[in-house]
């Protein structure tokens, strides 16, 4: 048992990430994408706003603080929330994965959210990533303080996009959101990519392994001392109320006496998905 194919049975709230219908992400030539010639509709109305950077563990995200203005997607104005990236990219053209995607995450008054991302592929460094080298490098679960954060930063550089209705692509893979990819693919340097990489781990279902002498940062835990696992849970209880609840950062403890030798993110990732199912 493994990997976010067995999500369903771990949650009954889950379901849809097996039962749904319209989940994301998914090809961009898919019949479901539409292709809108131009921005239309999609306006933006982002300002800056103090943020703090988190490591979530599995991603880096940018939550603002403040009001960070939003866009306005088929006739709705949205709100942002925060911004993460995943390495590679979840949504592919033909098949092709890109190296990278952000993901802009907005909700409106109703509570329903829309996500607009950009996909990159390796070429000149990306300059929003290449201000938050450093600090993503540093970056912690409690989150660091990144001063005033300019949305506008993160360049678009396309008129068209693709429009289609998706899913949350964690769980609890809630659907109705309102999915926007622009069609440019930008490009973000190799040294970006790797500091993304190494800041978290590649791991479904979100472990944070740490050991005795902190973290751990390449998910490879020395076989002499305990094991001590935290298990974020801010990604499970994620609905659009929850992202602004700080109790929605709760995290699951448990220690692991005498560890077996677990050499790759593979072993790691089986033997914790054996370990919840006793
Ligand atoms: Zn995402």
């Amino acid at each position: 048992m493994k990997g976010p194919g067995k999500w369903a049975d771990l949650n009954p709230k889950w379901k849809a990430c097996a039962n749904g219908r319209l989940q994301s992400p998914i090809d961009l030539a898919d019949e479901r994408v539409e292709v809108m010639p131009k921005l239309g509709t999609l306006k933006r109305k982002y300002k800056p706003a103090p943020a703090l950077i988190k490591n979530r563990g599995h991603d880096i995200e940018i939550v603002w603080q403040g009001d960070a203005g939003g866009a306005i997607l088929n006739g709705t104005e949205y709100n942002l929330l925060q911004c993460h990236w995943h390495t590679p990219s979840e949504h592919t053209l033909n098949g092709k994965r890109y190296e990278l995607e952000i993901h802009m995450v907005h909700n409106n008054s109703l509570g329903h959210l829309a996500v607009i991302g950009v996909t990159y592929k390796l070429g000149r460094p990306d300059p929003f990533l290449a201000k938050l080298l450093e600090t993503i490098k540093a970056s912690d679960h409690d989150g660091n303080h990144l001063g005033v954060v300019d949305p506008w930063e993160i360049k678009f550089g396309s008129r068209k996009y693709y429009r289609y209705i998706g899913s949350l692509t964690v769980p609890p893979c809630t659907e109705g959101v309102l999915w926007t990819i622009l069609k440019k693919v930008r490009t973000v340097s190799r040294e970006q990519v790797k500091a993304l990489r190494d800041a978290v781990h590649d791991i479904y279902m979100f472990l944070i392994v740490t050991s005795r002498s902190g973290y751990e940062r390449n998910a490879r835990p020395t076989q002499s001392s305990d094991l001590e696992v935290c298990i974020n849970l801010s990604n499970i209880a994620w609905s659009s109320q929850d992202l602004t609840r700080s109790d929605a950062n709760r995290d699951i403890y448990m220690r692991v006496r005498h560890p077996p030798a677990l050499e790759t993110v593979k072993d790691l990732t089986e033997f914790f998905w054996a370990y919840f199912k006793k």
